[in-house]
């Protein structure tokens, strides 16, 4: 089967991975450079039944923090590191195209593609475009979104900082980068969010007596979308961010994108391509449903401080990690 990928970031080189030694794979990227720009704090979570395709830096601690007025941390609790750990995207990603291209993936980098220009020549479109999808922007129906913005800054921790706003639908971070420096961040999950971001992370990183070396930011598609659209010339599936997959309690998108990928390739491979998203989601049923409660306890700060401070965090990790161990995609 001749196959289109559309996006060649972590979603579409998963499909090159999985799917290029049984069909005619092509990747395009409109990058020119697989891995760049960077627009991702880079925590890879544990928990999730798949290991990042390159080695990670440790996590000491995550420190759960809650900001008072002027962001000033008014309580804290520490959960374990070993929820997370901080990869290289760009060298993860360069990673999985050298493996898609061994399995016979041609990545055309450099190029647009269009789905309808796609369905000339291929006989199936995974769209992995991201948010918000290549899909939506030629035929409509984008969906709402959340929003998420970074700033580089050379200052270097040992663990993940977490800081949560009282009524605010969302988290900043302060993640350390594999190779030394870190990452202040905030993400909003609410419906396509009309906050000023960057306004905000200033003001955090002020606070917190940072000072920022460059900013990236980026919608960030945990809106469902329809994965598999079987009524057009051929049919299409959208993976990862494009497909609206990553969760409202902790956001974590990377390893959604993968395991969606993964999925839906093995449905290609054996020929059941209907069943992608019931597989998918009843694969990741309990990690939405932990992230769906993590989303509420974050929006009732008495309960989330007296869970984070009996270690309810820890156990969750840990059940997680137990039930993906024993489940294989
Ligand atoms: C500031 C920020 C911090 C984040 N931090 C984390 C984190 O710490 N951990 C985590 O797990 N997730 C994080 N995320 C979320 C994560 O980045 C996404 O969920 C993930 O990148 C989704 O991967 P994807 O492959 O589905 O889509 P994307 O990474 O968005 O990739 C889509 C690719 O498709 C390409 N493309 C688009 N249209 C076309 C076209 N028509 N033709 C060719 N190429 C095209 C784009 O150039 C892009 O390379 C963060 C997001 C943001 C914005």
């Amino acid at each position: 089967m001749k196959i289109c990928v559309i996006g060649g970031s972590v979603a579409g080189l998963e499909c090159g991975v999985n799917l290029a030694e049984r069909h005619d794979v092509a990747i395009y990227e409109e990058h020119r450079e697989i891995g760049l720009p960077l627009k991702c704090a880079e925590g890879w979570i544990n928990f999730s039944g798949v290991e990042p395709y390159v080695k990670g830096r440790k996590v000491k601690e995550v420190h759960m923090n809650l900001l008072g007025e002027n962001f000033r941390v008014v309580d804290n609790f520490v959960a374990k590191g070993d929820a997370l750990q901080i990869v290289s995207r760009p060298e993860m990603e360069q990673k999985m195209a050298e493996i898609a291209e061994k399995m016979g993936a041609e990545i055309i980098t450099g190029k647009k593609m269009k789905i309808r220009d796609a369905a000339e020549q291929f006989d199936l479109i995974i769209d992995a475009s991201g948010y918000p999808s290549q899909w939506c922007r030629e035929f409509g129906g984008k969906k709402p979104y959340g929003f998420a913005i970074q700033a580089f800054a050379s200052n270097d921790f040992d663990s993940v900082h977490v800081f949560f706003k009282e009524r605010f639908d969302g988290y900043f971070w302060i993640f350390p980068m594999k190779y030394g420096g870190c990452k202040a961040g905030v993400g909003f999950f609410s419906k396509s969010p009309h906050v000023r971001m960057r306004e905000l992370l200033g003001r955090f990183m002020e606070s917190q007596g940072m000072r920022a070396k460059g900013f990236t930011a980026s919608p960030v598609g945990c809106y469902l979308n329809k994965p598999l659209l079987r009524k057009f010339k051929v049919p299409v599936a959208l993976v990862g961010d494009a497909a609206g997959l990553v969760d409202k309690g902790g956001g974590e998108g990377m390893s959604k994108a993968v395991i969606s990928a993964r999925i839906l390739s093995s449905c290609i491979n054996n020929s059941r391509l209907y069943e992608y998203e019931k597989r998918y989601f009843d694969f990741m049923s309990l990690h939405y449903m932990a992230a769906n409660f993590f989303a509420f306890l974050r929006k009732n700060w008495k309960l989330l401080k007296t869970f984070g401070k009996v270690g309810f965090y820890d156990v969750a990790v840990k059940a997680l990690r137990n039930h993906y161990g024993k489940k294989q995609i």
